[in-house]
């Protein structure tokens, strides 16, 4: 006899509305807990792309100043060049004057030539590579100041994600403790099923209201007989479509 009570107290309407309840009630924690996980999820993110955005800038403006260093040894380079030109010249013009012959003469007029044409060479490397070095150093402009911008950007988000994590950690502390509670007053098997459901479902539900005759979860309709008995309290009812657990409107 007692054992038959004890089932039917456990299928009572009382009892059904109370299994529901505490379902409602763990599913209304739980999606608060989601809610600041969401929150959370997403700085994270932002700060570490950040962080590789800046990474990657930076790498940028490494290769720029190679660039810079690259064509200051060039403009060096060409620089001694036309010095040593301009000493090979000298020696010519001092040769020249002590000359015998024709000859001679218009031998070292080829080497003078031959030099001038060097040094023009030089000034016109040395023209470009200024011309390189220009734009570089606009360049290197543009990355330092996406530098900075994006390091501005980084340092709100930190501080957002700091606070977050600070008030939402107290909050989700409570919760955890309050959800831990909850799942104590309803049965271990409808936990189960309760979080089986919540792992499939993609918006974290596994309970909810039957909405103007449909299924609040998947929008889909319920029979009249489906919605009397969840309202009746009848058993706990699912959603023939997708399977949540389905709570009268007027719960909690
Ligand atoms: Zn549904």
């Amino acid at each position: 006899m007692a054992t038959k009570n004890t089932k039917e107290d456990n299928y009572s309407t009382s009892a059904i509305s109370k299994k529901l309840e505490g379902l409602f009630e763990l599913q209304l924690v739980d999606s608060q807990i989601d809610k600041l996980q969401v929150l959370r999820g997403e700085l994270p993110i932002e700060v570490s792309d950040l962080e590789k955005e800046i990474e990657k800038l930076n790498e940028r403006l490494e290769d720029q100043m190679g660039v810079e260093e690259k064509s200051n040894n060039s403009i060096l380079e060409q620089k001694q060049k036309i010095e040593d030109a301009n000493i090979l010249i000298e020696k010519y013009n001092k040769q020249q004057m002590k000359v015998r012959n024709n000859r001679e003469f218009n031998a070292i007029n080829k080497e003078l030539e031959f030099q001038s044409l060097e040094i023009e060479l030089s000034n016109k490397k040395i023209r470009s590579f200024e011309s390189e070095l220009e734009e570089n150093s606009d360049k290197v402009k543009l990355i330092k100041a996406k530098v900075r911008a994006r390091k501005k950007h980084l340092k709100t988000k930190k501080s957002e994600l700091d606070v977050i994590i600070k008030s939402t950690e107290k909050e989700e502390s409570k919760l955890v403790s309050k959800k831990k509670k909850v799942q104590k007053s309803i049965e271990e098997r409808l936990v189960t099923a309760y979080s089986d459901l919540r792992l499939v479902s993609k918006n974290g539900l596994a309970v909810v209201k039957v909405d103007r005759g449909a299924c609040g979860g998947c929008f889909s309709s319920i029979t009249a007989q489906h919605h009397l008995n969840i309202k009746m309290r009848k058993d706990i009812l699912f959603c023939e479509n997708c399977g949540r657990i389905l709570v009268p409107d007027d719960i909690g």
